[in-house]
């Protein structure tokens, strides 16, 4: 049928076909880069489609009109031109994060139409021989010309622009081998191979840029992070346009986690994702472990309907093989660009909301004035904190704890406080200690803490005056950092503090979500001589069988378990605590009370066998010097 070998241009169209299915048919994100790819994989169909007619037309010149074979060689030149600028056009929305076009880079297109313009009307002349037959003259050259002025505007754009190494590279390489090839093609123009060049580079292209699995999460089968942040910058990029971000953050993740495995919280996650997928938004975002995300146009109303609607879904249970559960989820919804402009302030937005809502009751929240003003406020800390940081900025308190058995105060635990009390007012350890931990200044303040606990018990020589250990309290991301062992054990040595003089708190929630990085922790710090408290115990997930696991010394019952014993209606309470207080018992492991404040509880608990008791009954958390009076003075009496 071909007098002309075409074999190598029939090959790369069905190449690019298989391409053009994989990409269509899979799920893409709606950028305009993934646009401008869509176009540009039409438009080398196009171009090969055209370049396979004019291959015959050409080497059939005698029998086809001669107007179907110009009109289709002028189709074929124009093809590869748009090709060029479309792909010119495409590694200017990726270099620039999506950012739409202006009228700038429209000028840069004056050659193009230029060139187009010419090629409509110039002169092309054709050869044909038997095995060989093409086009040449003005309008190929001067097309050929134009296409690699594109080309070259792309490599140098790929070169300058803010591209990975391996996308500038697929870039590159793609678009030398098409200008080699659009080179060769001038200089030997019965070997076909532009077509080939042109499936390499799109290859090249799709491989490196388009690739779908690079967006997708394979935990949960949704789009990345990576996906979201081009779909923010592409929304924020549109400034006048309002949209609404709507985060979904599992707060019970890392419990379901811990107790089921792994696999099981990534499959309530996909079973959410799926959920969110089908009845709300087509796109979803796993943006962060605990946390999907989709994006919805238009106002507030809208976004608090869907919300509501996966509110509701959210009060039911999530099946699986392993076992069902609720997940426990706060919806946070962000009107953008009104609170949140770019997509960094987007981050900030998204990480304030989803902290502040974690234990909150309610499930939706919105953005409003009040957050930025809190949001505003916590800037204000974290800058205190980094001052103090520097600036010997924070004080140690210590609250007495008092021995049931020995009738005396024989610890206490030390409580960090700042010492800008002017800023912002004061700001209690429940506001900060979470925040240094968000912004990963808590190893610091740790470490400050710990030195100082060590240099009040050597100043003071506590363990003469009858105390035994000091409890001091381990934030989540100490626990899990490989350095807390020799840190500890550095200011130890450096005070020739024995380890047995310390007990390190750590609530219940951070002992779950820390996992096997905290048990060697614990493991090496127990090895040395210290001791370990489950503080909080009562207000987490009260996992006995992780308690049984892990050798805690103490556990502190939370002052939630106390006080509504002696309140109307404590029976059922003091149930609780009873069977509470038997169950650690027979654990053989120490019980501190916390949170108690009057001569009834004291009394209660006294009865029940607690062996401590820590409140405000015996003593506020005092300053050292007034922990050391207060020490003194019970020696008097
Ligand atoms: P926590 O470890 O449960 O500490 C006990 C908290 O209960 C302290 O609050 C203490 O002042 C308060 N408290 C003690 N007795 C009573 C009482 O009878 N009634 C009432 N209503 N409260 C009582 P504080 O000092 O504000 O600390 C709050 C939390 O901040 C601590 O809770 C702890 O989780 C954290 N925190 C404090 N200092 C540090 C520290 O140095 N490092 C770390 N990681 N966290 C700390
Ligand atoms: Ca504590
Ligand atoms: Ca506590």
């Amino acid at each position: 049928m071909f007098n002309v070998d075409v074999r190598l241009q029939i090959a790369s169209l069905i190449f690019l076909v298989i391409i053009v299915c994989k990409y269509f048919f899979g799920k893409r994100l709606p950028l305009l880069s993934a646009h401008m790819f869509s176009a540009l994989l039409i438009c080398g169909c196009v171009n090969l489609g055209f370049d396979i007619a004019t291959v015959y037309t050409v080497s059939h010149i005698n029998e086809v009109s001669p107007l179907l074979n110009d009109i289709l060689h002028r189709c074929f030149i124009i093809s590869v031109n748009t090709l060029a600028v479309v792909l010119y056009l495409y590694v200017m929305v990726q270099g620039r994060h999506q950012k739409r076009f202006c009228v700038k880079d429209f000028l840069l297109l004056i050659p193009y139409v230029l060139a187009f313009a010419f090629a409509l009307f110039g002169r092309i002349e054709y050869y044909v021989a038997y095995g060989h037959a093409y086009s040449y003259g003005p309008v190929p050259y001067t097309i050929f010309g134009c296409t690699s002025f594109y080309m070259i505007a792309v490599i140098f754009m790929a070169a300058k622009l803010n591209f990975s190494k391996e996308k500038r590279r697929a870039i590159i390489i793609g678009s030398c081998f098409w200008i080699a090839a659009v080179i060769f093609q001038s200089l030997i123009p019965y070997i076909l191979v532009s077509g080939l060049a042109v499936v390499a580079l799109i290859l090249f292209i799709y491989l490196s840029l388009e690739n779908p699995r690079e967006y997708r999460d394979t935990d949960t089968g949704c789009f990345n992070k990576r996906a979201f942040h081009l779909m923010a910058d592409e929304f924020s990029s549109k400034t006048k346009k309002r949209y609404q971000v709507i985060s979904v953050v599992v707060n019970n993740l890392d419990y379901i986690m811990s107790k089921n495995g792994h696999e099981q919280g990534n499959i309530f996650m996909s079973q959410l994702a799926q959920y969110i997928e089908q009845n709300i938004s087509h796109f979803v975002y796993h943006t962060r472990g605990n946390t999907l995300t989709f994006i919805e146009k238009g106002s507030g109303m809208t976004a608090l309907a869907l919300a509501e609607k996966l509110s509701n879904r959210l009060d039911c249970e999530w099946e699986s093989e392993a076992g069902n559960a609720i997940l426990e989820a706060s919806i946070n919804i962000i009107d953008c660009p009104k609170y949140a402009k770019t997509t960094d302030e987007l981050y900030d937005m998204m990480n304030f909301m989803a902290a502040e809502s974690k234990n909150a009751n309610v499930k939706i929240h919105t953005a409003n004035a009040d957050i930025i003003a809190e949001k505003k406020k916590m800037s204000a800390v974290a800058e205190i904190l980094r001052k103090a940081i520097d600036n010997d900025g924070f004080n140690v308190v210590y609250q007495p704890i008092y021995s049931v058995k020995e009738k005396k105060f024989c610890s206490a635990e030390a409580l960090v406080r700042l010492k800008d009390t002017q800023t912002v007012g004061f700001v209690s350890p429940d506001v900060f200690i979470p925040l240094a931990e968000r912004t990963g200044m808590i190893s610091k303040i740790g470490g400050i803490v710990f030195e100082k606990v060590c240099q009040c018990i050597r100043e003071h020589k506590l363990s003469e005056h009858g105390v035994h250990y000091i409890e001091v309290n381990l934030s989540a991301v100490q626990c899990v950092d490989p350095s807390l062992t020799r840190q500890l054990n550095a200011v130890l040595e450096q005070y020739n503090i024995p380890p047995e003089f310390i007990n390190l708190e750590i609530t219940e929630t951070a002992a779950v979500e820390s996992g096997t990085a905290l048990h060697m922790n614990m493991h090496l710090l127990k090895e040395m001589g210290c001791s370990f408290s489950m503080d909080d115990f009562g207000t987490g997930y009260s996992n006995l069988s992780k308690m049984a696991e892990v050798h805690y010394d103490l556990i502190k019952l939370d002052k939630s378990l106390v006080t509504p014993c002696l309140k109307p209606d404590g029976e059922k309470a003091f149930v609780i605590l009873k069977s509470v207080v038997q169950m650690i018992s027979q654990l053989n492991i120490k019980i501190v009370a916390e949170g108690v404040e009057t001569r009834e509880e004291l009394e209660m608990l006294e009865k029940l066998g607690v062996d401590y008791i820590q409140g405000y009954y015996f003593s506020k958390p005092l300053s050292e010097a007034d922990y050391i009076q207060f020490l003194y003075n019970r020696e008097l009496q």
